[in-house]
């Protein structure tokens, strides 16, 4: 249940069975998982980019994100059969951390736009279980905000910080975790702050 996209191992799952028969095992079983987001502009940055195609081939899940990338499935034949936005995983994502009481940690963003943005959705999700907040402007190999995070034991990290920086910081960390699901997100804080 893969496609592969100019040497991309894309899912080729409808998201409801991405997430119910992949993901929601996974976060039960407190098994480590690292998921991007792809959209076009992150498969050309992986043909120009060997480092950074390096670091998506150790997701364990590459989404496709943005109908340009269905639209190439199509024209190789080996059509996808869905387009999984980003932003609509971040909100399967937040209603079922809410009723299975999972925490989420929210990296990323402006500062003015997190500080917006948590409310937003403590409003929206009024049982979810905030692990803690931090804005995208620091420097990646700054490790004291990792070691910060890593204490709260988040089970959801949703990593705003745009590509390639999210994906970057994701791969340095991810082994320093315990447990957690790691996902790039891109600018969903911003249409989560409204
Ligand atoms: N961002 C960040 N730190 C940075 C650069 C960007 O936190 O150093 C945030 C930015 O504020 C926005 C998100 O990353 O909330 C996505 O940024 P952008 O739209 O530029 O990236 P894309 O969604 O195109 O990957």
């Amino acid at each position: 249940n893969q496609v592969s996209i100019m040497d991309i191992d894309f899912i080729n799952m409808t998201k409801s069975e991405f997430l119910h028969d992949h993901i929601y095992p996974r976060l039960s079983s407190e098994d480590k998982c690292f998921v991007v987001t792809a959209n076009p502009e992150i498969v050309m940055r992986t043909r120009d980019e060997a480092a950074y195609k390096a670091i998506v081939e150790k997701a364990d899940y590459v989404v496709p994100d943005g109908a340009g990338v269905v639209m190439a499935s199509k024209m190789i034949n080996k059509p996808l059969k869905e387009r999984i936005p980003g932003f609509e995983l971040t909100i399967s994502l937040l209603e079922h951390a809410e009723a299975q009481g999972l925490s989420c940690y929210f990296l990323g963003a402006k500062e003015y736009v997190i500080e917006k943005m948590v409310p937003e959705v403590k409003k929206r999700y009024p049982n979810l279980k905030i692990a803690g907040q931090q804005h995208g402007f620091f420097a990646l190999d700054d490790s004291s905000v990792t070691e910060e995070i890593i204490a709260t034991k988040p089970d959801v990290v949703f990593v705003a910080l745009g590509s390639p920086r999210q994906e970057t910081w994701i791969s340095k960390y991810i082994d320093q975790f315990s447990k957690g699901l790691f996902i790039g997100v891109g600018g969903s804080f911003d249409v989560l702050a409204g």
